[in-house]
């Protein structure tokens, strides 16, 4: 099973799907920042330290119980880095970057990181390229990190567009795999910010219309469960909605797992329980999904 992923909702659902099922996961690389000399990779790190359970998960990224004494020293010498980003965690970007430094691929450092934390399933990114997405607000454009970490979310959105996506080509080892998949997983991850930027990598949406593929809603009722897929969906003119959601990936979904709150909303949804507190939660949405494509 291919897995495509963000960096919250979907790593939530890993740790229980690591338990039940094989799979393998394209993650999105559009949120990517250059911070203090070193590439941050929010969605992937937040995957594999998900799967590796090291993740800090009352906030959903970050390594649990890290310590900030490079960030904090950094304030006092009189500079401010601005993302709040801890000790171990920074660990990872410099491996990263020392990697990527030395000629490798971003596909080679992600396995490094993954291998690293003792993650057995392949994760890659969506790309090699740089895709930065980019907010149009009524204060003008912003990258995502600055809109979302800095501004808080808080300027209205009037579009939402990732730089350099017509420079960026679908790795070839994921192209290899993807021929042979026949089922895909798109977990509760931001439609807008996370999912579209891996379908917008050249025919990547086009190569899902022959699969089996289900997705869990991140919108519950008419919010989104964390974070701003709700303002953003609107702004691409979706309905914040299980239905808006399921538009979003309408030519190739073939079933939309629903929040129980949300059943019968429409057709080809089914709905259970999407909320996931703990890994139990997690554990009992996977084995719900696992058996959906057990019946597809
Ligand atoms: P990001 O990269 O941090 O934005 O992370 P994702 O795109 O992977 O996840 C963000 C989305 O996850 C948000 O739209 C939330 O509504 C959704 N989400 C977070 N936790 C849960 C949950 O427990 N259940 C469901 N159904 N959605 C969730």
């Amino acid at each position: 099973m291919l897995v495509l992923s963000g960096g919250t909702g979907t790593p939530k659902l890993l740790q229980g799907l690591k338990e039940v099922a094989d799979f393998w996961v394209v993650v999105n690389t559009a949120e990517d920042v250059w911070v203090s000399g070193n590439k941050i990779c929010p969605d992937i790190d937040s995957v594999i330290y998900a799967i590796a359970e090291v993740i800090d998960d009352e906030k959903w990224w970050g390594i649990k119980g890290d310590t900030f004494y490079t960030h904090e020293r950094l304030k006092e010498l009189g500079f401010d880095e601005g993302m709040r980003i801890g000790d171990l965690d920074r660990a990872t970007h410099i491996l990263r970057s020392e990697m990527l430094r030395a000629g490798k691929s971003l596909c080679e450092a992600t396995k490094a990181v993954a291998e690293a934390y003792g993650v057995r399933q392949e994760i890659f990114p969506m790309c090699e390229e740089e895709v930065s997405t980019t907010v149009v607000t009524d204060e003008g454009e912003m990258h995502f990190q600055e809109f979302w970490v800095l501004r808080r979310g808080e300027p209205e959105v009037k579009d939402v567009y990732f730089r350099g996506i017509e420079k960026a080509r679908i790795p070839d080892e994921v192209k290899e795999r993807l021929r042979k998949e026949k089922e895909v997983l798109i977990g509760p991850s931001n439609p807008i910010t996370s999912i579209m930027p891996i379908l917008s990598v050249e025919d990547f949406r086009e190569r899902l219309r022959d699969k089996r593929v289900i997705a869990i809603s991140p919108i519950v009722g008419e919010k989104a469960v964390s974070g701003p897929a709700g303002k953003l969906m609107r702004a691409k003119g979706y309905e914040v909605s299980a239905r808006g959601v399921a538009d979003v990936y309408s030519d190739f979904l073939d079933l939309l797992v629903v929040d129980e709150a949300d059943k019968g909303v429409m057709e080809r949804s089914v709905a259970t329980n999407t909320i996931m507190k703990t890994k139990e939660d997690a554990v009992r949405l996977a084995e719900f999904v696992v058996k959906l494509f057990d019946g597809l």
